[in-house]
């Protein structure tokens, strides 16, 4: 359908980036990225209609999204002809503004394109000798200047080179440890550079790519005030070890649930500083209000939680619930990973595994039955009776009405 519409409209239209890259390498890869010569906006307005789904546009920069009913996303861009520095008379000119899109991207990896008319559908367009690249399983800059004009292509490099197992290639590594050197991030105000170390540390084992931050010398960028912030010290890779267990612990049990571990990681790398270094993370990275203020109740709760049940004798599970009722997954995944007392790494694991799920049997018509008017009082009354039963005060429906009574 793409290409048949491209065809309509006289344009060449492309598939390109990660989609062609996992696909050589047999991977699934359910973004489907769309480069036209021509239009791009006007061009998703009549595939949406054709395939049936809403289109977002973003008007500046000639892209959009079409949102097809099965949830499926296509994102569509415009290779300007207009940035075209060729004489249009050559005759490579039809592929000419597709091979400037490309060379602007990160990694030659990322740099292919097939074509997706039906004339010449399935046509692999490689001009930067991307395919051998990819058996090489190398990551390489399309360019000397690619880490200058844009430095949170470093983050995008670790990430593919650990996701697959790549090797960053000498020249390219040698261009990131100048970018570093000569510290071309500047304030670090670009929001994309917190998207980009959110990616990082969300992908399946992050150890190793933080690693690979510390090794290419980018821990005094991103945490300047972590100590000793040059590199990873032993407490410290012993943290993000234990986040990783703690993190593949809970995908073990609750497979299907949702949860950040970029949260986690991100917290257990400042597992040791004050709120404050958090704080001024945020700022420097301009992370969002919301993610922001998530962050640091995160961690304020957590650290509390934390100290609260390290210092005391065992705790009773209506301690473990009051430590911990606030916090998400991630606050609690953290406390798992940080902790050094076996103690508290058991009681998140009964507060995840059993005591947050439980209930009082008594319900609100059940109070009101008793003759309760509905109101603030309800939540206090529910409360008291879960605590009650946690400690195993209370057992039966009988027990509760007694002690509500
Ligand atoms: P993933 O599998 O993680 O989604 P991806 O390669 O699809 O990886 P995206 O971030 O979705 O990555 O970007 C899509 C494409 O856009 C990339 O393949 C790359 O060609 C290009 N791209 C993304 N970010 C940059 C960047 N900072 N500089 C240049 N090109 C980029």
């Amino acid at each position: 359908t793409v290409g048949a519409v491209a065809d309509d409209f006289l344009y060449n239209a492309f598939v390109v980036g990660g989609f062609v890259r996992d696909l050589l390498l047999r991977k699934t890869n359910m973004d489907l990225d769309i480069v036209v010569e021509g239009d791009g906006i006007a061009f998703a307005r009549t595939l949406a209609k054709k395939l049936g789904g809403r289109v977002r546009e973003h008007e500046r920069f000639g892209t959009a999204t079409i949102i097809l009913h099965s949830g499926l996303k296509i994102d569509i861009a415009t290779a300007r002809l207009e940035y075209y520095e060729y004489p249009a008379a050559l005759p490579t000119v039809e592929l000419s503004s597709i091979k400037l899109d490309l060379y602007r991207r990160d990694f030659t990896i990322n740099a292919m394109a097939i074509q997706l008319n039906p004339a010449h559908f399935g046509r692999l367009v490689d001009f930067f000798n991307s395919q051998n690249d990819l058996k090489q399983m190398a990551i390489k800059v399309l360019h000397n200047l690619s880490f200058v004009d844009d430095p949170t292509r470093i983050f995008r490099a670790i990430r593919f080179e650990k996701r697959m197992d790549f090797t960053i290639a000498r020249h390219t590594e040698r261009l990131i440890r100048n970018a570093v050197k000569m510290n071309l991030f500047g304030k670090g105000d670009d929001p994309r550079f917190f998207t980009e170390l959110k990616l990082l540390l969300n992908e399946e084992n992050a150890t190793p790519a933080i690693e690979r931050l510390a090794d290419l010398g980018l821990f005094p960028f991103l945490w300047p005030d972590l100590r000793p912030h040059l590199n990873i010290d032993r407490r410290l890779r012993h943290c993000l070890v234990q986040t990783q267990r703690a993190i593949s612990w809970f995908k073990l049990l609750y497979a299907g649930d949702q949860y950040d571990p970029w949260i986690i990681f991100l917290l257990a790398i400042m597992g040791r500083s004050p709120l404050s270094v958090l704080a001024t993370f945020c700022d420097r990275f301009h992370v969002p209000p919301k993610t922001r203020a998530l962050l640091l109740g995160e961690k304020q709760l957590a650290d509390q939680a934390s100290r609260q049940l390290a210092t005391a004798g065992p705790p009773k599970n209506s301690e473990i619930h009051l430590a911990f009722k606030e916090l998400r997954i991630e606050g609690l995944l953290y406390v798992m990973a940080v902790a050094r007392k076996t103690e508290v790494k058991k009681a998140v694991s009964s507060y995840i595994t059993k005591l947050r799920h439980e209930k009082p049997l008594l319900g609100g018509d059940d109070l009101k039955q008793l003759g309760y008017r509905p109101g603030p009082i309800f939540k206090t009354i529910l409360e008291t009776l879960l605590i009650a039963r946690l400690d195993q005060e209370v057992k039966t429906r009988d027990n509760e009405i007694a002690l509500v009574s």
